[in-house]
């Protein structure tokens, strides 16, 4: 029997959004399922905290993105000075894309990729307060898109047949890449629409985007009979795609959600410049959707200073050569705006709409 502490570090996210959906420490849940399951004593620990009296063998810690490298050097190096006969491993997304850099940190072993142990085992929610659970009901990608580490991380797509075995709340995370792309969806689909929990219906939603180029109007009203919740349509690539993206918007539409409860996902920051991404989000308004913008950072990035709020340069965090400063923050700024607008039914934006839109 051993003593595992796992760790996740004390990365900059609001103590309100510390169980939010994107940044629960899955990978770290199910080690602790595998390490209790084989008689080992396990504590999660958030942050860089003393764990008391517990003196751990293992000290294995979690990583997210590349520019959050920093707050994993700084747990690796409070764990090794309070715990040195310890061994220390970082696994996660940073340590799978940047090995080397994340070596550096004088951690013992970096893991690289997905714990196959781990995998199989469930995640343990007993050392979390969580009213959702997450779900993969596939590894890695059928696609290679150039802004995205998946396929170096997750390099084979292994899709499951079935997920009604592991439905243990109302309200199912899906942490999949590329849902769609499991050739079982319609089954799993089919599963969630007669799903029960403690007697209610399941719920579902994705933590990514789905990727509308295999949607079709049959897997729409699927996952609307599923009860999926607030669809999200990936639209990466230019203004040229508006037409595929509007056909799939009216597939959803069809299928019976509203439009003001999507989403279009895209990517700020990148190949496709301000311009040209003012022309997409006004689309969006024109469709009544809402949209889910995410600034890009290149995957060897190790720093992002962002700050909303002064005037910044590429020493601070990535700015494409596309784009410049002041367009990032203009476009983000808008995009927040516009979402208002649609949600609220609104005419145009102003703040007294929005404060009394809160109440
Ligand atoms: S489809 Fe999505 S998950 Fe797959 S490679 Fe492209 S961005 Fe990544």
């Amino acid at each position: 029997m051993s003593k595992i502490l796992l760790v996740e570090p004390g990365f900059p996210i609001p103590a309100k959004s510390k169980n939010h959906r994107d940044f629960l420490p899955v990978g770290l849940l199910k080690l602790a399922s595998y390490h209790k399951a084989n008689g080992d004593k396990v504590r999660l620990v958030r942050g860089d905290k003393l764990v008391g009296e517990f003196c751990p063998d293992e000290i294995k810690i979690t990583s997210l993105f590349t520019y959050w490298s920093k707050y994993v050097w700084d747990s690796v190096k409070f764990y090794k000075k309070n715990y040195p006969r310890a061994h220390i491993t970082v696994g996660g997304i940073y340590a799978s894309l940047m090995p080397d850099h994340c070596k550096q940190s004088e951690c013992d072993k970096v893991f690289v990729g997905v714990d196959p142990k781990a995998e199989a085992s469930a995640p343990d929610y007993s050392l979390v307060d969580v009213d959702y659970q997450i779900v993969h009901s596939s590894r890695g990608c059928v696609r290679k898109c150039k802004f995205c580490g998946t396929w170096k991380i997750e390099p084979e797509f292994i899709p499951k047949k079935s997920i009604k075995d592991e439905i243990c709340s109302n309200r199912v995370i899906f942490y999949d890449n590329n849902l769609l792309a499991n050739p079982y969806i319609k089954d799993i689909l089919d599963e969630l629409k007669n799903a029960k929990c403690n007697g209610r219906a399941v719920y579902s939603e994705s933590q990514c985007g789905i990727d509308g180029r295999l949607l079709t109007p049959e897997l729409a009203k699927l996952l609307k009979q599923a009860h999926f919740l607030n669809p999200r349509i990936a639209w990466d690539h230019g203004y040229s795609q508006r037409q595929m993206i509007k056909k799939q918007i009216e597939m959803l539409i069809e299928a019976g959600y509203r439009a003001k409860e999507m989403y279009v996902f895209m990517i700020s920051n990148f190949e496709h410049d301000f311009y040209e991404m003012l022309q997409k989000i006004k689309e969006c308004k024109k469709w009544g959707v809402q949209t889910a913008d995410c600034r890009y950072r290149p995957l060897n990035q190790t720093f992002d200073n962002y700050n909303p709020r002064v005037a910044q340069t590429s020493a601070d965090y990535f700015i494409h050569q596309n784009w410049m400063d002041w367009q990032v923050k203009l476009f983000r700024r808008k995009v927040r705006e516009q979402n208002i607008v649609i949600r609220h039914g609104f005419e145009s934006y102003n703040r007294e709409l929005e404060r009394l839109g809160r109440k």
